[in-house]
């Protein structure tokens, strides 16, 4: 049985007192023993959030790190510097650090063997751009990024971590993919996982959708036999909308 996790990227918004705001407002209608909830705020609010929801279910993850334990990186932070402000997750490869930054699939997957290192649980995003989808490319694009980021971690690492499918067309735009596009490459990435690291870690690994999920598409996203929650953007950034999401309905 996977839990589900609905995680809350807040990108480069909020500063401290509003991200410490909204945390608490989330974590006051989070429930202990509905699906797991996780906020990851910009790095300067993420000490003063993670210590805003102490003793509440929702825990608190970083957005990016370096894939070295400390060194000469100016503007970068270590999984160690994540985990001491308080942070239990990492997300990894999202569209915008693929994309806007030039991020590679080595890269990723460096960062993913440092993040686990450090006792972070990574949430490697994948996803396709539109250019690809309409190439017909998708499958053998997230394939690609799945194998690359996983092909070093043992079958009990890719077991403890999460894979965040999040079509690039989607992230920003509105335009969340179908249940049937959705479901087609979760399947297929579980399929993939349970071929590289063995059939329990593939029913195992949680796989969230991103792209423009909101209240009204929520229902049917997490009725999809292979989606085990989401990664919200724009829709996490306001308590009612974040929490309406993580009740699973509009
Ligand atoms: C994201 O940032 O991961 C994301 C999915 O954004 P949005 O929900 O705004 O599309």
């Amino acid at each position: 049985m996977r839990r589900q996790l609905i995680a809350g990227n807040w990108k480069m918004y909020k500063t401290i007192s509003a991200g410490v705001a909204l945390a608490r407002e989330i974590a006051e209608g989070t429930k202990p023993d509905g699906p797991e909830v996780i906020v990851f705020p910009p790095a300067t609010a993420l000490a003063a959030v993670a210590q805003a929801v102490k003793g509440t279910p929702v825990r608190v993850g970083g957005q990016n790190m370096h894939f070295a334990k400390e060194g000469a990186f100016t503007g970068e932070v270590s999984a160690l510097m994540l985990k001491d402000a308080g942070a239990s997750h990492v997300l990894l490869g999202h569209s915008e650090r693929r994309h806007v930054f030039g991020e590679d699939d080595e890269l990723i997957a460096k960062k993913t063997r440092a993040a686990l290192d450090g006792g972070l649980v990574p949430v490697v995003c994948v996803g396709e751009t539109l250019p690809e989808r309409e190439g017909r490319r998708t499958l053998e694009v997230v394939e690609r990024q799945v194998e690359r980021a996983l092909r070093q971690l043992s079958a009990d690492e890719v077991g403890r971590l999460a894979v965040a499918y999040e079509p690039v067309w989607a992230i920003g735009t509105g335009q969340v993919a179908t249940p049937e596009q959705a479901q087609e490459v979760h399947a297929f990435i579980r399929r993939h996982i349970g071929g590289s690291h063995g059939d329990p870690v593939g029913g195992a690994v949680r796989i969230l959708y991103g792209g423009s999920v909101k209240p009204d598409n929520i229902a049917g996203l997490l009725a999809l036999a292979d989606v085990d929650g989401v990664l919200v953007g724009g829709a996490s950034l306001e308590a009612a909308s974040f929490l309406k999401i993580a009740r699973g309905r509009g």
